[in-house]
């Protein structure tokens, strides 16, 4: 046990974290940063958002009101954002009102656009699906001869849960594909026919300390994340290979605070980088109820320059979540002794929408898997 100095760059319990975006995971960084004594001030457009009914502070404004933020950057002490696609201007419009923003705002602009993260997992030695960079309907199909088929395309910036992409199965689909993502700029994939799909979140603190949770295996449906499974069933080698992975991205990026990536693993056993995201992580939200410290919480550590919780799984975890009209399976399971409910406040349980998720601890939690 070695006693936290605090230094000068310390920001002390009673200050107040800003937040950009007031989702679900806007939320649950302000729930975790309560018991630690820190008050969260949420910056987001929306009328009702989720973060904003468990903090009184709210600023309700466009992304790009300069006046809006300068204000925000003055009444908190360091800035973070929970949602990947705020405007990279309004992260540097507080950051240059003097206010920290962690991670800074260059991860924030490379987890935005899909080549310059490939181009970044490539710098640092690490492989990826085969891929191409699409201007053009003449492009995708050269491309499309280079990889072959199937692939999938995927616009450069705004993609998320699936959206903005477009399989292609056969070379005849490329001109429908590249359509239906609204002929944008994009990358053209190479299908990985992988064995699973697994994420780490890496935990980087002011003096360069790193904590990881993972790997755990993630399956999707509808190209949403519906289950994660903790720990991954992979091998030791494909572990410790995610996790290399992961930090070798983290500290490319420099990142203060929190870096998930996921990654396919291929049937020989290969790690391939598929997608970063320099904030907390849906397939993190098993760490509120199996890890000894939340990723909430630590993302509130990291940023704080407090010293860096233990992220020990206490025990097998299965986490699924609660999509659209989903959510009214909460009653099913809240009277499981070993299950954990989290809603998030939506009124509206649109199809697709994040409404809520459940976390199952323990021996038997794999149950949980079965439908
Ligand atoms: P993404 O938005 O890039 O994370 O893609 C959403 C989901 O689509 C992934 O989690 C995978 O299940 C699937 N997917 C994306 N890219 C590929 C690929 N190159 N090969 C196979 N499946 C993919």
């Amino acid at each position: 046990m070695v006693r936290f100095k605090p230094d000068r760059q310390t920001i002390f319990p009673g200050a107040a974290i800003g937040v950009l975006g007031g989702g679900q995971l806007g939320r649950m960084i302000a729930l975790a940063a309560a018991p630690l004594g820190y008050r969260t001030h949420v910056f987001a457009p929306e009328a009702d958002p989720p973060a904003g009914q468990v903090t009184p502070q709210v600023t309700r404004a466009d992304y790009l009101d300069r006046a809006a933020l300068e204000a925000f950057a003055r009444s908190v002490a360091v800035v973070t954002f929970e949602f990947e696609n705020v405007p990279v201007a309004a992260a540097e419009i507080i950051a240059a009102a003097g206010t920290p923003v962690r991670p800074s705002p260059r991860a924030l602009a490379v987890a935005q656009d899909r080549v310059q993260e490939k181009r970044l997992a490539e710098s640092v030695g690490l492989a990826t699906a085969p891929w191409r960079a699409v201007g053009s309907a003449d492009e995708l199909a050269a491309a499309l001869a280079a990889i072959g088929a199937p692939a999938i395309l995927k616009t450069v910036r705004l993609g998320y849960d699936g959206k903005g992409q477009a399989r292609i199965a056969r070379a005849g689909e490329a001109a429908a594909a590249w359509q239906a993502i609204g002929a944008a700029p994009a990358v053209l994939e190479g299908f990985v026919d992988f064995a699973c799909e697994i994420s780490v979140i890496v935990a980087r603190s002011l003096d360069g300390a790193e904590t990881w949770y993972g790997p755990v295996e993630n399956r999707h449906r509808n190209g949403i994340l519906d289950a994660t499974i903790a720990p991954a069933r992979v091998s030791a080698l494909v572990a410790d290979a995610a996790v290399d992975a992961a930090r070798r991205l983290a500290r490319a990026l420099d990142i203060v605070g929190l870096l998930a990536v996921e990654l396919f693993v291929t049937r020989d056993e290969r790690v391939l980088v598929n997608e970063i995201a320099p904030r907390p992580h849906n397939s993190g939200h098993y760490t509120i109820d199996a890890c000894g410290t939340s990723q909430f919480a630590q993302l509130v550590r990291a940023i704080c320059g407090l010293p860096l919780g233990d992220t020990r799984l206490i025990a097998p975890a299965v986490m699924r979540n609660l999509i659209g009209a989903e959510v009214s399976a909460w009653t099913d399971v809240i009277g499981q002794a070993d299950a954990h409910v989290h809603l998030y406040g939506k009124a509206d349980a649109r199809a697709g929408r994040k409404m809520g998720h459940v976390t199952w601890v323990g021996a038997d939690s794999r149950r949980a898997l079965a439908e």
